[in-house]
């Protein structure tokens, strides 16, 4: 009796066991499966996509002047107005200043020897640039609408210059005053480069981003977006149109605005066709009235402005739709030679 007692107790023991142990293979598989198919599939993921995609920096509508975009297909709004204060004989918008003098001093103090030699320049004055611009082509002998194209390629079309924003600076190395990708192999221009996110700048027209910005190369052009958003291109490898890119991507009703484009011409449009000057008249010597092409939305007192004689703008060999956002300089041109305009108010500003 006690052997069958025996027996049925280790059959039962043994019953259990099976059980348990079968049980335990099934939740062993199950984890195994949901181990090695599910979870390391989905949160290994998450994880990579989070680590491979840093947080875009997003500025408060305070602070939205720091990643405001002017380009070609962005002109400044007529109404942008900021408060313009002197650095290095240069006009800025204050809110930039500060980190522009903390910068270049402190590229001083490692020895180099970086200057300004232009800032902020009213639409205004890039109105006249690119009048005498167009009367320059007219008198090589193109009829107004083709002038008007091959100024488009030469001088920044009004309204569309960052340097209207007051946050754009160009440098340049004061033993090397020339606005070509030369300027690129000065110590000043190399260490601007590394640095100047640190102060909130970024080398705004990158070699490899021409086909984005639609500006051409300029180791000397540098814009204030604030640091955090200059730490954050600076890092990724970004321009500012992809950083915009990336906004209408992430929130496409907030930021989705960004992708609609304006043609320029609709802030400043083409006058009506005009007569190329007689050859034997140099265009300079043309009638300030010949030089304006505003609309009734600008003031008399801008149209006069507008008229004034300004500095010319040479040629400068462009590609395709790639320009440049300087005018007056060009490559072996004393850099300093844009004087400062001395009749910049908030005012002028449209
Ligand atoms: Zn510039």
């Amino acid at each position: 009796m006690q052997l069958m007692k025996n027996k049925k107790l280790l059959i039962a023991l043994a019953l259990v066991l099976c059980v348990t142990l079968s049980g335990c293979g099934k939740e062993a598989k199950g984890n195994e499966e949901e181990h090695n198919v599910i979870l390391p599939v989905v949160s290994q993921g998450q994880q990579t996509q989070e680590e491979q995609k840093p947080q875009i920096p997003v500025v408060s509508e305070e602070e939205s002047y720091k990643t405001m975009l002017v380009n070609i297909t962005h002109p400044i709004a007529k109404d942008y107005t900021m408060e313009l204060v002197t650095v290095a004989g240069y006009k800025m918008d204050v809110r930039a200043a500060e980190d522009m003098r903390l910068m270049l001093d402190d590229a001083k103090a490692e020895g180099l020897d970086p200057i300004i030699c232009s800032a902020y320049r009213s639409v205004d004055r890039q109105i006249t640039l690119f009048n005498n611009q167009v009367k320059k082509q007219q008198g090589y002998g193109l009829n107004y609408d083709e002038a008007f194209e091959k100024a488009k390629t030469v001088v920044a079309y009004p309204g569309t210059s960052e340097h209207h924003t007051g946050l754009a600076a160009d440098i340049v190395a004061r033993s090397h005053q020339v606005l070509d990708d030369s300027q690129e192999n000065t110590a000043e221009q190399k260490w601007l480069m590394e640095n100047s996110w640190k102060y909130g700048y970024i080398l705004r027209y990158p070699s490899d981003k021409c086909d984005l910005t639609k500006i051409i190369y300029e180791p000397w052009h540098y814009r204030y977006v604030g640091k955090e958003v200059a730490q954050y291109l600076y890092e990724n490898d970004l321009c500012l149109e992809e950083y915009w890119l990336q906004l209408a991507d992430m929130d496409p009703e907030k930021y989705g605005y960004i992708l609609e484009e304006i043609t320029p011409e609709q802030i400043v449009p083409k006058q009506e066709p005009q007569p190329a000057p007689q050859p034997e008249q140099p265009p300079v010597e043309e009638t300030p009235q010949d030089s304006v092409i505003l609309d009734d939305s600008f003031t008399q007192e801008q149209q006069q402005a507008a008229a004034e004689q300004g500095a010319d703008s040479g040629d400068q060999t462009v590609e395709n739709t790639v320009t440049s956002d300087d005018t007056g300089i060009t490559d072996a041109t004393p850099a300093e030679e844009l004087p400062v305009d001395e009749t910049i108010t908030e005012d002028a500003i449209v």
